[in-house]
Order: C-alpha cells, then structure tokens, then sequence
C-alpha cells in the first residue's frame, strides 16, 4: 500500500480506524448477547466474553430503563467489537485499494489519480482523480465525531456528504 498523505485523507481514515478499533478492543470480546437468550440471565443485560475468566460470560451494560430497549438490545450487540473489527478490516483493505497512485502525467487532475480507480475500467473515468468517490465516502464515515461535533481533521475538499448524526 502506497500511503504517502499522512495528514491527507488516507492518513485521517486510517486515524480514525484506528480509533475504532482501539475502542473496539478495550470492550468486552464479541459475540455478545441479551439475557434473554438463555435462561438464568438477567433479561434487560448484556453480556460478553469475559477476559478475566475466559470462557465465561460478564456483563456488558444493562437497559433496563431504556424506552427503546428491544433496539437497543438488537443494535448493540449486532455491533459487539467481533463485528466493528471486522469492519475496520475491510475499510483498511478498501484505504489499501484507493490511495493516491505515485507519479503525475500529462493532464493529471491536481491531486493525482487513484491507484485503484486506474485499475478499475468501470470506474475510471467518473472516479479516477484523487481523492475518488470510494476514498471520500470512507472518509465520510468519520467526518462527524461521537458527540456529533465535526472531526478537527476533516477538510471540507474532502466532502461526499453524507448526512450528520441525529
Ligand atoms: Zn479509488
């Protein structure tokens, strides 16, 4: 992977993954379930693995005042760390796929080309400058952080808009 733009697009993506995972890691290892989902559990608790005795269960967080307790129950542990790691794996591979192409040529658009646009013929003429569509929707996924506060690092150049939270 040719990743030379540590404080361009790659650089931030490649940050905010990290982050991701770093807090993913910190939690409870998936998969994680609902006390409901097996009998002498608590119903409004979730449950990990436990990493101080493996091979048993610890709790994870309890909803039960919640109103919206049967979503949040489902959402969470669709997104136990199991997953978001998961996930941050193939928003790498995808960042290892769209960077920056070395090099410039004749009528290179100013910030160069994609180096996995150029491959793609599909593509190449709607997604090859660089940052491409793929680059700036990964980006995009970060832009807002977890207090719905714009990320310090964004660069508005960077924009595919995708919509804040809440
Ligand atoms: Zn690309």
């Amino acid at each position: 992977m040719a990743v030379t733009d540590s404080r361009g697009i790659t650089g931030f993506t490649l940050a905010r993954i990290g982050e991701v995972e770093a807090v993913a890691r910190a939690a409870a290892p998936g998969p994680w379930l609902r006390g409901t989902e097996r009998e002498h559990l608590v119903d409004d608790v979730m449950y990990g693995q436990s990493t101080v005795w493996p091979g048993h269960i610890a709790q994870v967080c309890n909803f039960e005042y919640a109103a919206e307790r049967e979503g949040n129950a489902a959402h969470i542990a669709r997104h136990d760390p199991r997953f978001v790691l998961t996930w941050c794996e193939f928003l790498r591979w995808q960042v290892g796929v769209h960077h920056r192409a070395p090099g410039n040529w004749a009528g290179s658009p100013p910030g160069g080309f994609c180096a996995g646009c150029l491959s793609d013929i599909e593509s190449y003429h709607s997604n090859m400058p660089w940052p491409c569509e793929t680059a700036r929707r990964i980006a995009g996924l970060f832009r807002y952080q977890p207090d719905g506060t714009q990320h310090p690092e964004w660069k508005d150049g960077w924009a595919h808009e995708l919509q804040p939270p809440g």
